[in-house]
């Protein structure tokens, strides 16, 4: 959905990115003493959502929740 901007829930192309943390859409995953934004992707057709961590935040996530 990210890459192809095609919702592969209904194959709408009405689909809008928010972007997570300060950017936008406010949204957050905890990671330790911090957090990493959640980048959203929407089909405004149903509705279906689909999320993404950006790839330089992957170390941080993996840190914190791997040997949880
Ligand atoms: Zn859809």
């Amino acid at each position: 959905m990210r890459d192809t901007r095609t919702c592969p829930k209904c194959g709408s192309k009405d689909v809008v990115e928010v972007p997570g943390g300060h950017d936008g859409g406010a949204n957050w995953l905890p990671a330790g003493w911090g957090t990493v934004p959640i980048d959203r992707y929407i089909c405004c057709a149903c509705g279906f959502c689909e999320e993404w961590i950006r790839a330089d935040k992957l170390t941080k996530v993996q840190k914190f929740w791997r040997d949880r």
